[in-house]
């Protein structure tokens, strides 16, 4: 019997493009597979603010990728840093130091936190995109307020207790209505000399509205219903500069103990070093089937791409969409893996769309899919029961099941204890 002839296929990122990407190809003998990420686990990111609010605790929202992929036995994961990409040699270079080959790469190494060119203002603001992020805000925003109690100056406590947000997209706006409930609210008997209540929640954002990509009635309802919790929302404010501690817009300083960035994003590093020119956000356009233009063999997934569908419509930088586009690749290069089809002419991604969601504080969020929008209770149900459906395996969907109930029925988010570190300086930012 003749050889089967084994494609090495090497995957950058386990997010939801990499790992749905590796899921189709997992026990294909007639595939090798490799993925690497720089971290051990998989994040669904959608409920990272969740985390940085001491709602729910990290092994949640985070699963080993070995564990997910431990039934595949084609599939060897790796935790490394790719740093380069060798596209003529069809090699990859890690921060380990290892090379790894390969005949297929697929690139879905997400997007990371963006500046708009100021990345000096990464220094006094924590961005939202990784674990490491969510435990600084959350530590941040409790330690602050630890300090305030001890304060004896009304100024201080006053900075110290007041949350600069920047950005006001779903995950500003998700972030701001968590973080007013659960000090103003939930901890409000906690402690004894700083009234909670008094902790402002300043959401900035440049666009006239709050949630630009969805219905100007989604906003409005957004905005009324944070101003509602107490969060004081600024739209058409520029910020012109961020120092430490200290937010900077056209017409007003605002003095803030913590300053949390979640404004804009850009496609990882990595994509630089691929053959191919990127926008101002470093993301790439490839061909409608997701290789790079004249590398039918690399191809790109998920938050590093620019683009619009085979129907011309533009694929936005969301879950589905990525996990859509590794799932259209892995079955790709299956379909192509079958004698005679090696060069087939390949079909374009067509992009599903499965509308858009915000939470807005507790019992409210707003949904839309298509012509349908949905307001209030119905929506954070629908909320609910979709992040859950998409959760990555019955462990974390129960046991994010079992934690959002008791914090419903009790009113007290638990996850609130943090490390002591005594070369902390609180003040910082
Ligand atoms: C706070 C927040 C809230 C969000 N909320 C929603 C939401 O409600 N609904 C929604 O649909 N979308 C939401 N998104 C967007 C969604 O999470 C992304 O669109 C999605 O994660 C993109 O998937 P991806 O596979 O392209 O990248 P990611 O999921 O980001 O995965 C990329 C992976 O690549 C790894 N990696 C990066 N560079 C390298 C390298 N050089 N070497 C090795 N590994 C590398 C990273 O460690 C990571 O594991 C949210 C995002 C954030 C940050």
């Amino acid at each position: 019997m003749a050889d089967i002839a084994v494609k090495k296929v090497v995957i950058i990122g386990g997010g939801f493009a990499g790992l749905e990407c590796a899921k189709q190809l997992a026990n294909k003998p007639t595939f090798e597979v490799t993925l690497i990420d720089r971290t051990n686990h998989h994040l669904f990111q959608p409920l990272l603010y969740q985390v940085a609010t001491a709602t729910l605790p990290s092994h949640d929202i985070a699963r080993s990728l070995r564990s997910i992929l431990d039934e595949a036995d084609n599939v060897t994961v790796l935790m490394d840093e790719v740093l380069n990409v060798d596209s003529e040699a069809k090699s990859l270079t890690g921060r380990s130091g290892n090379t790894y080959d390969f005949d297929t790469l697929v690139v879905a190494a997400g997007a990371k936190t963006g500046y708009f060119g100021n990345d000096h203002w990464a220094e006094h603001t924590i961005g939202m995109k990784t674990l490491a992020e969510a435990h600084e805000i959350r530590e941040r925003v409790l330690k602050n307020l630890e300090t305030a109690e001890i304060s004896n100056d009304p100024e201080e406590r006053r900075r110290l207790m007041t949350i600069a947000i920047v950005g006001g997209g779903p995950t500003g706006v998700e972030l701001s209505g968590a973080f007013v409930e659960l000090i103003q609210r939930s901890m409000k008997r906690n402690f004894r000399r700083i009234d909670t209540s008094q902790l402002k929640v300043i959401l900035i954002e440049a666009g006239p509205r709050l949630l630009p990509p969805y219905e100007e009635e989604s906003s409005a309802y957004t905005q009324k219903r944070l101003e509602k919790l107490g969060v004081e929302v600024r739209t058409s404010t520029m910020v012109t500069d961020i120092e430490a501690g200290k937010v900077i817009t056209k017409d007003t300083v605002i003095e803030a103990g913590s300053i949390l960035w979640a404004a804009g994003v850009e496609a990882e590093s990595i994509v630089s070093k691929l053959p191919v020119e990127t926008n101002r956000a470093g993301k790439v356009t490839p061909d409608a089937c997701l290789s790079l233009p004249g590398h039918r063999d690399i191809f790109v997934a998920g938050d590093v791409t620019f683009m619009k569908d085979a129907n011309g419509v533009p694929v936005p930088g969301v879950a589905p969409a990525a996990s859509q586009m590794g799932r259209f690749i892995g079955k790709l290069l299956v379909k192509e893996a079958v004698p005679g089809q090696e060069n087939a002419e390949r079909p374009g991604f067509v992009y599903w769309d499965k509308g858009a969601m915000a939470i807005v504080g507790r019992s409210h969020a707003v949904v839309e899919f298509g012509k349908i929008q949905l307001k209030g209770i119905i929506a954070w149900f629908a909320w609910l029961f979709i992040h859950i459906l998409f959760l990555v395996d019955f462990r974390s969907k129960l046991s994010v099941f079992i934690h959002w109930l008791w914090n419903y029925v009790t009113d007290a988010p638990g996850v609130r204890v943090f490390e002591y570190k005594p070369e902390d300086d609180i003040s910082k930012k």
